[in-house]
């Protein structure tokens, strides 16, 4: 892409619908160039918010901006965002390569100019071969590569993707999950990609925007996020944690960094109330004397080597470092 990659802002960026407010107030800069997840449970402002970069949805309050501009008040094929969508919308009376055309006719741009463009973002997303087709002669797979390829010939400096992935079944979605993400660095444009998919945004993401209520929660780096979450939510949605209260406050712990021993030698007493087995690693979940459940995921060899069964009275034990405050 010709043009220097730009920086996408949300400045007290604010959505409201009657007396809900589905986005309250949100500020984030987003790197140019870089992949980014907006995560968050069902009903927390996701769509909404990416609805409003596309210019699909209209703000409330606050600005958006790409560069230096303001693009708040500009319509969708003004703002240098494109979006593709959940179901895909494409026409299903349109071959995959006047599909992909679409927006360039509306431009009033040449056929002979369309074609070659079309062509170039065929080959882009390798569907090249099935350029005549109709979307009902696709894969789910394929349909998903043509909605692509149609958002990204408008030359966007963001591809906003909204749960992309959501109607592939769980093998394809995978695959396409290593696509996307190739397919934005080979562009080296951004990605701002909504789901509620804790796992997809790890697998995807430079950098993850949690959302819950309205507001972002917590946002940063894939592994910081997952790592040292600020909040009870974060740690809880991001999986993979237990929450602890201990006398000077509430932590998170990553359930690999919990450790069993005796009751002598442990921080905490417990009993060992499950233990699931996951192939590489077991679960083993216990009850505190406090009526706390934590779990410690620990590698199967260690494990078999000393292994539990409910009620046999444990020691938890971890390294200071590895406990997160969490703000109350
Ligand atoms: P998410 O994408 O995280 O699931 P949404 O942005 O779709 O969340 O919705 C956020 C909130 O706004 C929800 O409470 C939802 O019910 C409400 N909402 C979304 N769209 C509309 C609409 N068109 N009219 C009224 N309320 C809406």
């Amino acid at each position: 892409m010709s043009e220097p990659i730009k920086d996408l802002e949300l400045v007290n960026v604010t959505k409201r619908y009657g007396a809900t407010v589905a986005v309250d107030a949100i500020n984030h800069h987003f790197k140019p160039g870089t992949y980014t997840c907006l995560l968050g449970p069902s009903g927390c402002g996701k769509s909404s918010t990416l609805r409003m970069i596309a210019g699909h949805e209209s703000i409330s309050d606050g600005s958006i901006l790409l560069g230096a501009h303001d693009i708040s008040d500009l319509p969708p094929a003004k703002r240098g965002t494109a979006m593709m969508f959940q179901n895909y919308a494409l026409f299903p009376h349109l071959s995959v390569t006047e599909n992909v055309a679409f927006s360039l006719k509306m431009k009033g741009v040449d056929s002979k100019t369309r074609r070659a463009a079309a062509n170039e973002m065929l080959e882009l997303v390798d569907l090249t071969e099935l350029s005549d087709r109709l979307p009902d002669q696709l894969s789910g797979g394929q349909q998903q590569r043509v909605a692509l390829a149609r958002a990204l010939i408008t030359r966007p400096q963001v591809l906003l993707l909204d749960e992309p992935l959501s109607a592939l079944d769980p093998f394809l979605r995978i695959r396409m999950r290593a696509e996307l993400r190739k397919l934005q660095q080979e562009l080296g444009i951004s990605f701002l990609h909504v789901t509620h998919g804790q796992d997809e945004a790890l697998a995807l993401a430079d950098e993850i925007v949690v959302m819950n209520n309205a507001v972002i929660e917590q946002a940063g780096p894939a592994r910081e996020v997952f790592n040292a979450p600020k909040t009870e939510f974060v740690a809880r949605f991001m999986g993979g944690h237990n929450v602890i209260a201990l006398p000077d406050g509430h932590f998170a712990i990553r359930s690999d960094a919990v450790g069993l021993t005796t009751v002598e030698a442990g921080k905490l007493e417990a009993s060992v109330t499950a233990v699931e087995y996951q192939g590489t690693h077991v679960s083993v979940t216990a009850r505190t004397v406090g009526d706390q459940d934590v779990t410690a995921l620990m590698a199967d060899s260690l494990f078999f080597e000393q292994p539990k069964t409910p009620g046999d009275r444990v020691g938890l034990s971890w390294d200071p470092n590895d406990l997160h405050a969490l703000a109350s």
